[in-house]
């Protein structure tokens, strides 16, 4: 994942461009996932994140999740997204995933899976 990329995307839905970023598994090659993940991309804060594998970017403004998975990220509308995958998604990494997400996550949780 060309992490520099993260100053240049936006979430598809509400058109923000400030994300948090989850960490689930650090890539051990830092050659094929190297990550620079900005803290506050206005300032160009840099946190040193490198090589996240998988891992999630929340957008800042309208809190929605989004996957990333094997080095590569995907920014879709929900209308694109694959409920199904996304569920499993967040299933599979439950315990690495903050529970706001788990549970209240947009536009998918498991709160009702949960119960
Ligand atoms: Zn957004």
């Amino acid at each position: 994942m060309e992490y520099n990329l993260i100053d240049m995307i936006a979430c598809p839905v509400c058109k923000g461009d400030s994300f948090s970023v989850i960490i689930i598994d650090k890539n051990e090659d830092y050659n094929t996932g190297y990550v620079r993940a900005v803290t506050n991309n206005k300032q160009n804060e840099e946190k040193d994140i490198k090589a996240i594998k998988n891992g999630i970017l929340l957008c800042k403004s309208c809190e929605r999740w989004y996957p990333i998975i094997n080095n590569v990220y995907t920014l879709l509308p929900d209308s694109y997204r694959n409920e199904n995958n996304d569920k499993k998604f967040l299933i599979k990494y439950k315990t690495k995933i903050p529970d706001t997400i788990i549970n209240n996550g947009k536009p998918f949780n498991i709160k009702t899976e949960n119960e």
